[in-house]
Order: structure tokens, then C-alpha cells, then sequence
């Protein structure tokens, strides 16, 4: 993770949006023809798009009030027992129509584009009853294709079902039916709208071990991949199963297990890491990023976008936390955040490399030195935004959540 292979006086050729040479300057300008677009990067560093590998982007409302209550000190499983927390957004989110769900998940979207992330995962997960668990992977779609107007058409997004996010409340004495209607009815129609992935958020509160397990085999056997919001704040076991059942991640782990860390290790489940949720819920649990990356993981970082836990929308600000917070080395969270990113969500022969075949996702920075990007807490950096071959140019108004 820390050779970053880096290149001067180098030229990036793209055509029908991908990337078709990378060379010296000189020798990618003579491949120009007249009616090629023509952007001179001098004096900037070039680097590959971000992938945010971890985003729950369909969702109405905002979870403010509660942001104000933990800082007053309430805890995050206290609020979830009262009915908070989750379960006030998929609340927000059934009574929401198609149009709205679907606008807001195209702004979301493109503030990310405009912050350099040039692929996405997103979850569904605040449905959590039949119908609207496949509203939200519908809305995923639709944005994608720019059927809702303002979205992204050149932005990949890979969908994930997380119907197993929260117990919601009219199962809250019937957690068997629940896990039941999950895995014999929302799965097959997941699969049907095409999701790429199944995820399960295996925590004190929400499923257990042998739940998530369930579920998670069901997927598998529907041809599903794997995902785990595995171990968050409780130790679980949930990295353990991620790596049995060969999930393609294991997100969060801040209070993953010994035995975990040594599973993920030499595994090839990629481990998550989501600095910006652990900046949003304080306490002891911190993902032991330095051991991971010490012992061989393939560790990507995300943003975990959410209206609660993390309504943070920028990789360049995650790249920066994943040193500060994570003690990644600047190349190590580079590569984190681009490389291992797309292998965390499918995507590793797509996106996150810049090499002939590649997507043509490419940010160019208003420095010569990439480092600026994590030494700068908060700044923008980013002066143009190239995804899938196209210059992408929108003003940038951060608006509502
Ligand atoms: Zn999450």
C-alpha cells in the first residue's frame, strides 16, 4: 500500500471514456487529434478518482436533533433503544416519494463527484419492510442513469440490500419472522433489482452473530456478494464470519477481535475502515488500523455516508482522518481510498488505478505534491474532476444534506 507508483512529465490519453495510454507528456500529446480535448496539467499532481466503498445515500430527512443530543452526551446505542437513531430515518424515508428520495440521492451524488469520488457504493437498509427496502435500490438505479435530472449519468454505483440494518419497530417482538421475511422474500426481490451485494450490521442492538450468519448464507446462495458491517462498537465475532462465508469486506471493526484481525489478515476480505463515523460516535472503539495494514490486509477507507453517524460526503477529508485518526501513511491511505477501495466493492478492474483499460477517472490537484491532500485538513483541492473520460463541471454548492 505504500509504493505508489508515481510518475513525472507522464501524459494520460483517454478515448470513449477510458484510459488508453499513460506515458511521457510528449508522447500522449502526439495521439491528440483535432478533435481532442486537450488539458494541461502542468504543475499539478494527477491522481486516480476516489471510491467511497461504504455509503448509505438514499434517505429522507436529517438526524441534527440527535447530533445535538449525543453532544450533550447521550450515547448511540441509547438513542437507538429509544427508538431513535435508525430507525427515525427509515421512519422519514417510507413516508418519502419516489421523487424526493430520488432528487436527493442525485445531489448527494454529485456533491461527491465534485469531491473527487468518481465511483460509489450505496445501501438500501432505511426501508426495512418489502416495499420499500426495493424503493431504495430502485432510486440507486435510477440515479445512476440520470432518470431523476440532475445526476451524475458517468458515475458507477454499486448497490447493496442491507434489509438486515435495524429491527424496525413492528417486529420488535418477532426478531425470528423478521430475519424470515429478510431472507425468503427481500433477497430474491434484491436479487431481481439486480443488487451486487448483501449486507448485514452485525451489533449489540441490531442482528447477532447467528442472525447475520442466516442471512448472509442465504445471499451467498443466491449468488449475492458479501458484505458485514462487522464488529462497530461490540465484539461479535462478525470479521470472523465476514472471512468463513469469503464476504468481499468487513466494514467498521472498531472492536474487532484478535482472531479477526488475524483472520482478515492474508484473507481476501477487504477491511473498511470509516474514520469520519468514528470522529461522529466517540469512544474506545478504533479500528487497530496500523496492525491491519502491518499484517497484509487489504484495508479501504470510506466515508460511510449517513444522515447519523457520518454525514460526511468527503473522501478527501476521510483520506486526511484515515492518517490522523488511523495512523495511515499518506500512500497507505492514498491507496486506501482509490486501489483498495474498488476492490472492496467489485470494481477492481474498473476504477481506482490509472492504467490503459481503466476507467478515465482522474482528479487534478491545484498542487504538485498529492501529500497536500491528507496534510490539509478540509481544503479543496481538486481542480478538475474527470469521470468516465468526461470534465466534470458543476458549481459546487454543498446545499442541503
Ligand atoms: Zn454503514
Amino acid at each position: 500500500m505504500r509504493q505508489l507508483s508515481i510518475r513525472s512529465d507522464a501524459g494520460v490519453a483517454l478515448a470513449a471514456g477510458r484510459i488508453s495510454r499513460v506515458d511521457a507528456s510528449g508522447v500522449a500529446e502526439k495521439l491528440a487529434t483535432s478533435s481532442t480535448t486537450v488539458i494541461d496539467a502542468q504543475g499539478a499532481a494527477v491522481i486516480p478518482g476516489f471510491v467511497d466503498p461504504h455509503t448509505h445515500a438514499v434517505f429522507a430527512g436529517t438526524r441534527r436533533d440527535e447530533f445535538a443530543r449525543r453532544i450533550e452526551g447521550q450515547d448511540y446505542l441509547e438513542i437507538l433503544a429509544a427508538g431513535g437513531g435508525i430507525l427515525s430515518t427509515v421512519e422519514a424515508t417510507r413516508a418519502a416519494s419516489l421523487a424526493e428520495l430520488g432528487a436527493a440521492f442525485a445531489r448527494r451524488a454529485t456533491r461527491m463527484l465534485m469531491q473527487g469520488t468518481t465511483a460509489l457504493e450505496v445501501k438500501s437498509g432505511y426501508g426495512l419492510n418489502f416495499e420499500s427496502e426495493r424503493k431504495m435500490l430502485a432510486i440507486a438505479e435510477l440515479g445512476v442513469s440520470g432518470q431523476q435530472g440532475h445526476s451524475p449519468s458517468r458515475l458507477p454505483v454499486v448497490r447493496t440490500f442491507l434489509g438486515a440494518h435495524a429491527l424496525p419497530a413492528e417486529y420488535r417482538s418477532r426478531r425470528k419472522a423478521y430475519v424470515e421475511l429478510v431472507c425468503n422474500e427481500m433477497l430474491p426481490a434484491a436479487v431481481k433489482e439486480k443488487a451486487d451485494f448483501c449486507d448485514v450490521f452485525c451489533e449489540d442492538g441490531a442482528f447477532t452473530l447467528d442472525e447475520s450468519r442466516l442471512v448472509l448464507s442465504r445471499a451467498r446462495e443466491l449468488g449475492l456478494g458479501l458484505k458485514v458491517h462487522a464488529d462497530p462498537l461490540t465484539t461479535m465475532g462478525a470479521a470472523e464470519l465476514a472471512v468463513e462465508l469469503g464476504a468481499r469486506s468487513a466494514d467498521h471493526l472498531g472492536a474487532v477481535s484478535a482472531s479477526g484481525v488475524e483472520a482478515l489478515a492474508g484473507s481476501s476480505t477487504a477491511a473498511v475502515l470509516l474514520p469520519a463515523s468514528t470522529v461522529y460516535i466517540s469512544g474506545p472503539s478504533r479500528a487497530p488500523a496500523r496492525d491491519l495494514v502491518d499484517k497484509g490486509t487489504i484495508v479501504a477507507v470510506g466515508t460511510d455516508f449517513n444522515p447519523g453517524s457520518s454525514p460526511v460526503d468527503s473522501m478527501p477529508l476521510v483520506l486526511s482522518l484515515a492518517s490522523l485518526i488511523y495512523g495511515l501513511t499518506v500512500e497507505e491511505a492514498l491507496t486506501a481510498a482509490t486501489a483498495n477501495a474498488a476492490y472492496a466493492i467489485g470494481l477492481e478492474k474498473v476504477t481506482g488505478c490509472i492504467l490503459p483499460g481503466y476507467r478515465g477517472d482522474l482528479l487534478i490537484l491545484d498542487t504538485d505534491d498529492y501529500r497536500d491532500l491528507s496534510y490539509r485538513l478540509g481544503s479543496r483541492l481538486i481542480r478538475t474532476v474527470i469521470s468516465g473520460g468526461e470534465v466534470i463541471d458543476a458549481p459546487l454548492s454543498d446545499g442541503p444534506l
